[in-house]
């Protein structure tokens, strides 16, 4: 792809230009996942400016370039400030609710192993103080826990004990969790939201049944930690859930998504320093430069952070409380009005601004977001888990309330249009073939051919029908779901 000689700066844009022709649109509340959008184009641009000036700032060395330091302890204490801290709260700014649960999870396994000695060096060996019998560490997390809590136990040598939710609200069980605590047991964690109904988990119950066995308990509030306040503030009625919650000790709040920020920006929040430290890395072990890092990532641009900081002040208290009385009024107005749609159903009570909604027999959903995406409109389709039944997820936003109405036209015409064509049909006994196959043994072509038998031109460019994959994959159990989604993103990189 290098060319010969340097291309010019307009010509490039050009083409990103071209190349962005098949996106999503990340602005103007047609597209309900993934992006975030105000409505307000002069904050956007503002967060993009400071990007910008911040874009080739290295946050690997705090001491070098200061102006991280200060502008991650705004950021951090504004979060803090919203969330039941103070000014002294500890905290790191990161790039996204993965990695802020990462190191909460990492926090909560090394005080375990001994006050946070984070170290690498091999020489000095690692005490190994209260665990040293229990097993392999375990984190108890409900089923509706986002996945990150699985890829960070997945790269950091724990095990997860998903436990089920109430099957009528979709909120944690406190006495559930609390019942699988054991003595392996480093994390209790707890969602503010959970993503896929939107329902709050009780924080307060949890916390503190955790707080008796002497576990620490992580509030999951990457989505709704920086929305929640507002909606607070706004009227709608939200419990407890922040750091003030006795038992409670650390805390994910994503500003990438209701902070409106440029991707990449994200808090975790500790209740106590040591579980901070517990969080930091430092190695000693080369003789190369220092190594002092605060997250995953160490050579990292500081763009996300200035972006960060300049939507904060860019919105303000106003702002933000603004948005959030638009994203409330457009919620209620989805819930009532995606009610009235025949063979239509909102699962549970939705307490934020996330709405999940499922069809009877005659409308199968995801018929309906291939419909809604024709008309130009993404909606975002779940599988069917731990008997909540397959649906489609709307992420109501600031902007959102101005289109509410075409959406609400666009979810009716959608579901008419699935009604009539029926279900999505899938190639029979292919969702059994799926399941008895050993996919790690299956070459490229093989699986390329499976996708086209399906509809899906793993080669070509362009929208594919998605409902038969979706209803594929709803048919198969979860590990062989990942093995395909594994296959197809090797594929899709070929
Ligand atoms: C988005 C989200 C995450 C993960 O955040 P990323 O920024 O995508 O890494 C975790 N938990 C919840 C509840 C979320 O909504």
């Amino acid at each position: 792809m290098l060319p010969e000689n340097g291309r010019s700066a307009d010509e490039l844009l050009a083409e990103i230009t071209r190349l962005r022709r098949d996106d999503l649109q990340v602005r103007g509340g047609k597209v309900t996942a993934y992006v975030y959008d105000t409505g307000r184009a002069e904050v956007h641009d503002a967060a993009a400016r400071a990007y910008a000036e911040m874009l080739e700032v290295n946050t690997l060395d705090p001491t070098a370039f200061p102006s991280v330091v200060t502008m991650e302890k705004q950021v951090v204490g504004a979060v803090a400030e919203l969330l039941g801290g103070g000014p002294g709260t500890p905290g790191i700014f990161t790039s996204g609710g993965t990695e802020s649960i990462m190191l909460a999870v990492k926090a909560a396994r090394d005080i375990r192993a001994g006050g946070g000695r984070a170290g690498a060096a091999p020489s000095e060996g690692r005490p190994d103080g209260g665990r040293q019998d229990a097993g392999r560490p375990e984190i108890v997390v409900p089923v509706t826990a986002h996945p990150a809590f699985h890829k960070a136990a997945h790269y950091l040598g724990l095990d997860v004990v998903a436990v089920p939710v109430d099957a009528g609200t979709f909120r944690a069980d406190p006495a559930a969790l609390a019942a699988a605590i054991t003595p392996a047991t480093v994390l209790v964690v707890a969602s503010a939201p959970s993503y896929p109904q939107g329902v709050i988990d009780p924080v307060a119950e949890i916390a503190a049944a955790a707080a008796a066995r002497g576990v620490p308990c992580h509030v999951d509030a990457c989505v709704g930690g920086w929305l929640l306040p507002w909606l607070s503030e706004a009227g709608a009625a939200v419990p407890p859930f922040d750091l003030s919650v006795p038992g409670v000790t650390s805390i994910s709040c994503d500003l990438h998504k209701y902070g409106y920020t440029p991707k990449g920006a994200s808090v975790v929040l500790f209740a106590d320093p040591a579980l901070r430290r517990a969080a930091y890395f430092a190695s000693g072990a080369w003789p190369g430069y220092t190594i002092i890092n605060s997250t995953v990532q160490s050579s990292k641009s500081a763009g996300p952070l200035g972006g960060a900081w300049a939507t904060l002040n860019a919105l303000g208290r106003d702002g933000y409380l603004d948005l959030a009385k638009n994203t409330l009024a457009a919620t209620r107005r989805l819930i009532d009005g995606i009610g009235e749609i025949p063979g239509l159903r909102v699962l549970g009570e939705p307490e934020s601004s996330l709405v999940a909604f499922t069809g009877d027999a005659e409308v199968d959903v995801f018929v309906l977001s291939d419909e809604a995406r024709k008309l130009g409109w993404f909606l975002q389709p779940q599988l069917s888990y731990a008997g909540i039944p397959a649906n489609l997820h709307i992420t109501v936003t600031g902007v959102t309330l101005a289109g509410v109405d075409a959406m609400l036209e666009v979810i009716a015409a959608s579901a008419g249009a699935a009604r009539e064509k029926g279900p999505a049909l899938v190639p029979e006994g292919l969702p059994e073939i799926l399941a008895s196959l050993d996919l790690d043994a299956l070459d490229d072509a093989t699986f390329t051919e499976l996708a086209a038998s399906v509809g899906v031109d793993l080669g070509g460019s362009g929208q594919p029908e998605m409902a038969v994959v979706n209803t594929v994959l709803d048919a198969l159990p979860a590990a062989t779901r990942e093995a395909i989604l594994i296959r197809f993103l090797s594929v899709l990189y070929a």
